[in-house]
């Protein structure tokens, strides 16, 4: 992945946009965007490619020919959806398509970025690469709830992947100490013991769910990637919903097959 230089974990590219890589493996680009805000009480100074929580159209666009840029690839194969906290998986074979009230993007087209935007909720980035398929989804608790992770591990075997191939990794999102629930979204969760107790309140560990559902649906769990850090928690460094708003900008998770 020669995209910078890198440093430990953080790769510096040489445009303004840095990036934490997500997965290690030849002929797949996969990583989430730092801020690298100037001001970080701005919710929306730094990087930022979604459209449609409120920044400002110019900034968006010149943030997203910038991360084109840097994949090499034209921003017409960015493939971003107009989340909303769905179960929708979509299979992307051409660039031009609708992407409307979807979560969740699978493909094996190649030189095509799969583009999830989150600010606390779980980015996770998919490959099988002998197959030559990736997803990408956003799961927070209500895609984690309705197990959007398993519905994309699905429409990647429709493709030729097997789940025992695929390998997983969480993108920075809102860590269990953080993730502060009301009792009607933790009893949602307790089946996967990733509900605590912190000062009587309830905390979800979302990180736990989505990889109890990923080995559900046959990814081994020595596949699986927890998130490098915790959006809330580093929050200078990534956009975080319950830090900024849920208008603000978004972290850019991206996974390309070169
Ligand atoms: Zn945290």
């Amino acid at each position: 992945m020669r995209i910078g230089t890198k440093i430990g974990n953080t790769v510096l590219i040489p445009l303004t946009v840095k990036a934490i890589d997500l997965l290690d493996i030849p002929g797949v680009v996969a990583f989430s965007t730092m801020r690298s805000a100037t001001d970080v009480s701005d919710p929306y100074d730094g990087f930022n490619t979604c459209s449609y929580t409120g920044d400002a159209a110019e900034h968006v666009e010149s943030c997203r020919s910038e991360v084109a840029q840097l994949l090499g690839i034209d921003a017409g194969a960015l493939i971003m959806p107009r989340q909303t906290h769905s179960a929708n998986v979509k299979i992307i074979y051409r660039h031009s398509v609708s992407l409307e009230d979807t979560d969740a993007l699978v493909t094996c087209m190649r030189q095509t970025a799969l583009c999830i935007h989150t600010a606390d909720c779980v980015p996770v980035v998919m490959a099988d690469v002998e197959a030559g398929v990736i997803g990408a989804a956003h799961s927070g608790w209500r895609g984690a709830e309705k197990r959007i992770v398993a519905a994309t591990v699905d429409a990647m075997c429709s493709l030729g992947a097997r789940p025992d191939r695929i390998v997983a990794s969480m993108g920075p999102s809102i860590c269990p100490k953080c993730f502060e629930v009301g009792d009607e979204v933790a009893q949602k969760f307790e089946r996967y013991g990733a509900v605590s107790r912190i000062n009587h309140v309830a905390h979800v560990d979302l990180y736990r769910v989505v990889a109890a559902t990923l080995e559900d649906a046959g990814v081994n769990s020595r596949n699986i990637s927890l998130p490098p850090t915790c959006s809330l928690c580093d929050c200078d460094n990534y956009f975080s919903a319950r830090a900024m708003g849920v208008s603000s900008g978004r972290t850019l998770s991206v996974i390309m097959l070169r």
